[in-house]
């Protein structure tokens, strides 16, 4: 017997919780996750920055179209805002000053502050190894776990079910039905949302369709402590090298440092890459003031592009009931509720909602067509 669904969902991640919270308002969802919980893969690693003016065209829209609902979510999704100041304090090494001016140029909220100021704002900094610094005071932290839990519930007051430890082994269809087998159970839904992350060509396999080209790029974080004299870290900004050898943010009292690695790898369990690790510790400690001697814990995560670095939302021409949800990058969280509505506009109504076309995204720019010749 297969348990019968209009929508089943494969990947309980940031991508496909949110989506699967929206389309439920309409329709019957089931979402499937290998893992033995939710948001196990790329969405519990993210390092929860929302930056407007990060990604393309495509992804800047779709970040601005999150930014409402991020700001003022409704109160029974969530009591507050999700967003935190933060701010963000670009630099680069001195004689690399040329480098911000692409940077600077590409928005008004983006504004160069003196060497001093930098300091002011960020202790730690080694002014005299620099030669500039940019100030973007719009980026936030984002609450990730308020708002992945935020659409758990939406999804459970919907009448959505989660079914985890349910790796999706094989896909067919017949009769205008997608048969969607996991080592338990079979599934039986006449649209399936292919939002497995990293993973998403695998399942497009799995159904017979030759993959879009997805690559999942690893990328390293370390946890370091601050040592005292330096006071609490907690108000500092993010801050990023324009070179992109480092960014580190705080962290309840600790610095999050990162290489900023971007190493194309085959889907798996991310770990840190020791490697990139100390070398992005090491050109860290050039810029400021703190010598690491100690790394407390490390950890990777997997952030997975299409060829153009755009999000892939829409069915897939090739097939019928085939819908992609993939290719969120770095940028998975804070446009996450952009990219949703829109799927679940697309996958309900087969148009975009008036929300995302107001930022100037055609559905046209989303869709897995643009890879298909
Ligand atoms: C170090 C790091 C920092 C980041 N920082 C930020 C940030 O500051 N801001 C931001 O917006 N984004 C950030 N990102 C990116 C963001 O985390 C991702 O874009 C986002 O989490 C992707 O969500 P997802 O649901 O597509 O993928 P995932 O969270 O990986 O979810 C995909 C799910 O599909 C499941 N799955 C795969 N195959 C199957 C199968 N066969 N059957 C069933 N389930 C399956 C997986 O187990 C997984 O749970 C960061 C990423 C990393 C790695």
């Amino acid at each position: 017997m297969s348990i019968k669904a209009d929508v089943v969902v494969i990947g309980a991640g940031m991508a496909g919780m949110a989506v699967a919270a929206h389309v439920a308002e309409a329709a019957n969802v089931v979402v499937l996750e290998m893992e033995q919980q939710p948001a196990f893969h790329s969405t519990g690693r993210s390092v929860a920055t929302y930056i407007e003016n990060y990604g393309n065209e495509v992804v800047r829209g779709l970040n601005r179209a999150s930014a409402r609902f991020l700001n003022k979510p409704d109160p029974e999704f969530w009591h507050s805002a999700l967003l935190k100041d933060r701010g963000l304090i670009y630099l680069a090494m001195a004689g690399n000053g040329d480098a911000l001016n692409e940077m600077l140029a590409q928005s008004s909220d983006i504004v160069e502050i003196s060497l001093e100021e930098a300091k002011a704002r960020l202790p730690i900094l080694r002014t005299e190894v620099l030669s500039r610094t940019l100030l973007e005071e719009g980026v936030k932290d984002i609450d990730v776990d308020a708002m992945f839990s935020g659409y758990r519930r939406l999804l459970r007051s919907r009448d959505g079910q989660i079914n985890c430890s349910a790796e999706v082994t094989s896909l067919s269809r017949d009769n205008n039905v997608w048969r969607v087998e996991t080592a338990k159970e079979s599934f039986e839904a006449p649209v399936v949302v292919n939002a497995a992350g990293a993973w998403v060509d695998k399942i497009a396999a799995k159904a017979g369709l030759e993959p879009l080209g997805f690559t999942p790029k690893r990328r390293s974080v370390a946890t370091i402590p601050v040592p005292e004299e330096n006071g609490s870290p907690d108000a500092w900004p993010l801050c990023a090298e324009i070179g992109e050898s480092f960014y580190f943010k705080s962290d309840a009292g600790k610095l999050l440092v990162s290489p900023a690695d971007e190493t194309p790898v085959e889907p798996h369990d991310a770990f840190a890459d020791d490697m990139a690790i100390a070398e992005g510790l090491h050109h860290f400690s050039e810029a400021t003031t703190i010598e690491v001697s100690r790394v407390e814990h490390t950890w990777g995560g997997l952030r997975t592009f299409s060829a153009d670095k755009s999000h892939v939302i829409g069915f897939d021409p090739r097939t019928e009931g085939f819908f992609w949800f993939a290719g969120q990058g770095g940028y998975g969280i804070q446009s996450g509720e952009g990219g949703a509505r829109s799927a679940a506009g697309l996958i309900l109504n087969d148009a975009l909602p008036a929300s995302v076309e107001s930022t100037g995204l055609s559905s046209a720019v989303l869709a897995p067509d643009r890879f298909l010749s």
